[in-house]
């Protein structure tokens, strides 16, 4: 893998895209810097070598030019800060202020580009525009992996500009090294976990890590779905009633496989989708009218965390349940913990995929699992495919 660590930065402008796609409130407050921090290591690797650093990034999705409330202009101070040197600021990221900028650059400096999607050939991914971008720099370097499954052109058509000069940064490299490591150089059993809130959305990385795992954990809203599948009775719960065929052909492939497949057997069930509602622990299969499953039960959980606990490798993409109401997050917890059991005993986690990530996030047991994805989207998508086309794209 081309990384950073093999590039000598002495008296190059790195061209860096990162992922600073950091959520704003309404008084353009970094509510959570997450992302920032990630892509420290990178930057200073490059003003460590003798290098000067131009950075670029998307914020949100803006639907015009300059939209205040998308400015990375929020972000330089802090960034600074962190960096504790003071970050230059182009209020374009093409066009004479960028270029500009990026001339009078000196090294050892750190530029940071204005918002890319606040022109549309950024995510159109308009060659003209990424060569525009590229004019800036000497060498491309791209650690955004929460963007890698976009052929954007800062992500990926950028990088044909430095045919002989583009490299991961270190977000990128972790992430490809810690998927890679799940899924073609595990220690077996495998167990991946599996919630969130619907089948349709998890079922082409269910199919795609069948002949990779050993156990697959179903929670969430999608074991409503396999639960009426097998003729149970599901109240009100969540259900997608055209896709109980599949989740049969998912458990079928999982037997001819030798996956073994543990879904819930008892489950929180509430009379409204509230943190207050009245609930009741039951059967999965046996719901009774005018209830939902919020959550799995207690004998689930310790069906699932024995499970865990004796896996070399764990993935977990989704919760358990409405791990957002504090009274239906028990079961996501609980898997949160077992993960931590695991680790602890020596297994290799990845936790990856939004809710799953907020959720260890939640229980301060983000830095007690082996890794936890910056990038959802871009993980699955890997997953699914086998590749990005922002890692094909430095591959080339
Ligand atoms: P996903 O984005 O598909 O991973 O889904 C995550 C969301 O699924 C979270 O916001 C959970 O609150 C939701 N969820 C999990 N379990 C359930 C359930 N039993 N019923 C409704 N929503 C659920």
């Amino acid at each position: 893998m081309k990384t950073v660590d093999n590039y000598n930065f002495k008296d190059k402008k790195a061209l860096v895209r990162v992922d600073f796609n950091v959520p704003l409130d309404a008084d353009y407050n970094i509510t959570d810097d997450t992302r920032m921090r990630a892509a420290l290591p990178t930057i200073n690797k490059i003003l460590n070598d003798g290098g000067a650093v131009i950075l670029m990034s998307h914020l949100g999705r803006p639907k015009d030019i300059n939209e205040e409330k998308y400015s990375l202009k929020h972000l330089v101070n802090h960034l600074s800060n962190e960096l504790k040197t003071p970050v230059k600021f182009a209020s374009d990221c093409i066009g004479v202020e960028a270029k500009n900028a990026g001339l009078s650059l000196k090294m050892g400096e750190v530029l940071l580009l204005e918002n890319l999607r606040f022109h549309k050939q950024e995510t159109a991914g308009t060659e003209s525009f990424a060569q525009e971008l590229a004019s800036l720099g000497d060498v491309y370097v791209n650690d955004a992996f929460g963007t890698a499954h976009r052929a954007h052109a800062s992500t990926t058509i950028v990088a044909k500009f430095f045919p002989n000069d583009k490299v991961f940064g270190y977000v990128m490299a972790n992430e490809l090294a810690s998927i890679d490591k799940v899924l073609n150089d595990s220690e077996k059993p495998l167990t991946a976990i599996m919630g969130g809130a619907k089948v349709s959305g998890k079922i082409l990385i269910i199919e795609k890590l069948m002949d990779k795992i050993d156990n697959l954990i179903i929670g969430g809203g999608m074991a409503y779905t396999f639960a009426k599948a097998q003729g149970g009775k599901i109240g009100s719960s969540l259900v997608e009633d055209d896709k109980q065929e599949l989740a049969l052909r998912i458990l079928a492939d999982a037997k001819s496989k030798g996956v073994k497949i543990y879904l819930p057997v008892d489950t929180i069930v509430a009379e409204a989708f509230a943190n207050d509602a009245k609930k009741l622990t039951v059967d999965i299969k046996a719901i009774p009218d005018g209830y939902m499953g919020l959550d799995i039960g207690p004998e689930t959980e310790k069906i699932f965390a024995e499970v865990i606990a004796n896996s070399k490798t764990v993935l977990w993409n989704g919760p358990m349940g409405v791990f957002e109401m504090s009274n239906f997050e028990h079961g996501t917890k609980a898997v949160a913990e077992a993960i931590v059991v695991a680790t602890k005993k020596g297994a290799y986690s990845l936790i990856g995929g939004g809710d799953s990530v907020a959720a260890i996030n939640k229980y301060n047991l983000a830095d007690d699992v082996s890794y936890v994805s910056t990038g959802g989207g871009a993980l699955l998508e890997y997953i699914e495919s086998g590749s990005l086309p922002g890692v094909e794209a430095i591959k080339a």
